[in-house]
């Protein structure tokens, strides 16, 4: 059975078939530009030649076609033809309080995620935008939605509250739902496994290090808490994204700069983080070599970046009540090597102490801890697309 599984944003879609008999890779690939100049296709059959393939595309059906002709296509494609594509299984950002796992795409389960756009606006609108593409091209085809939210929904209410009236929550849904549920998810599970051990009897935190970055707690396979909260920008410092400040600045801001609604969020989500703080690059490759070459700012950076991790695993591990195990992933978490040293280190009281040698690798699945850390210390590649085609194959069996 041959799941195609889909990632629609704004202007790309990224996009993997997988054969789940073997849960085998057939074809990746990723659409750019959709309804700007310059629209492209980047594919790759896996055992075949990559292929660029340079197409007007002017909405997100045009290049749900084009990616279906590319995975279809007699030279470069992966399969001879689109009946041979069993289900769809697609990214959702947005799940609110509604989803708790994965769903069947109906129209009842459309309108709810209509519904939650007003609370993620950048990512659920071209979500949808991808499922009524696909729907249209592939009619007879059974669809699932996957949601980054929805892992997180069994944290306690204690967890996800803000202190703010009640009212507000009852009203608008304010509190905190928390983001890369899939991939948390994910690593945790891997991690159980590579220790051996069952993943009920374990305390985990899972440090995502993306563009976007959260820690979870994961305690005995649920999520307990996270750091991203009502929308993505909340908790730790990112590429662009500032995470935690006192939300007073705000109203400060809006006084001494003139600032209105859409840029303090543009301020806050597009201008901060490692780039606002080092005024170098949103990409941790560059600001590295900054540091590597002695700038200050770039050295601040990275400490500030580190300490904030250091300072949620602790308190995760308060939370827990203890800990086992530390999971790194994502592009910074997978091959920031120096990033993951200087994140554990100064824990070692803790129990927690990272094997440098061993840490000294990138993007592969291994314990970097030392054997005698009573808290195991791993890197695990994430995987979200296998977990969405997963999850795909057992709604629609
Ligand atoms: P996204 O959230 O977009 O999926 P990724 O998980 O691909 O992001 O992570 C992208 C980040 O990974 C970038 O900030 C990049 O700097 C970082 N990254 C990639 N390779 C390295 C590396 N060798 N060292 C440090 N950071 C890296």
């Amino acid at each position: 059975m041959n799941v195609l599984v889909i990632n629609c944003g704004s202007s790309s879609l990224k996009y993997q078939l997988i054969n789940m008999a073997n849960e085998e890779v057939l074809a990746v690939g990723l659409a750019e530009r959709i309804a700007i100049d310059g629209s492209r296709i980047k594919h790759e059959t896996i055992g075949k030649e990559k292929v660029v393939i340079e197409q007007p595309m002017k909405n997100h059906k045009d290049a749900i076609e084009m990616v279906l002709a590319a995975i279809v296509n007699e030279e470069y494609g992966a399969i001879k033809d689109m009946s041979e594509i069993s289900a769809v299984g697609h990214r959702v950002v947005h799940g609110g309080e509604k989803f708790s796992g994965s769903v069947l795409i109906t129209d009842e389960v459309k309108k709810v995620l209509e519904e939650c756009s007003d609370l993620a606006p950048l990512h659920n609108p071209p979500n949808l935008m991808g499922i009524n593409a696909c729907q249209e091209i592939l009619p007879n085809v059974p669809m699932v939605g996957v949601f980054d939210t929805a892992f997180h929904q069994t944290m306690p209410k204690s967890s996800y509250l803000y202190a703010l009236p009640y009212e507000l929550y009852e009203k608008y849904g304010i509190r905190r739902y928390g983001f890369h549920g899939t991939s948390h998810k994910y690593v945790s599970q891997r991690a159980a496994e590579i220790l051996g051990k069952n993943i009920e009897d374990l305390k985990i935190v899972t440090c995502h290090l993306g563009n976007g970055a959260s820690v979870a707690a994961v305690d005995g396979g649920k999520s307990i808490d996270t750091t991203m909260g009502f929308t993505p920008l909340e908790g730790l410092m990112m590429g662009t994204r500032c995470g935690d400040i006192d939300p007073a600045i705000l109203p400060f801001l809006m006084e001494k700069e003139g600032l209105d609604a859409a840029g303090l969020s543009d301020l806050m989500n597009k201008k901060s983080g490692i780039l606002g703080l080092t005024g170098i690059s949103s990409d941790f490759r560059d600001i590295e070599d900054a540091a590597a070459a002695g700038d200050e700012r770039a050295i601040l950076g990275l400490e500030t970046y580190c300490k904030k991790i250091k300072k949620y695993i602790g308190a995760y591990m308060a939370e827990m009540g203890g800990l086992d195990a530390i999971v790194f992933t994502a592009g910074i978490g997978e091959n920031g090597a120096e990033i993951r040293r200087d994140i554990c280190k100064g824990m070692e009281a803790l129990g927690i102490e990272i094997d440098e040698e061993k840490n000294n690798v990138r993007g592969k699945e291994r314990i970097v801890s030392t054997d005698n850390s009573k808290v195991k210390i791993l890197l695990v590649p994430t995987n979200e697309e296998l977990m969405i085609a997963r999850d795909t194959v057992a709604l629609v069996k």
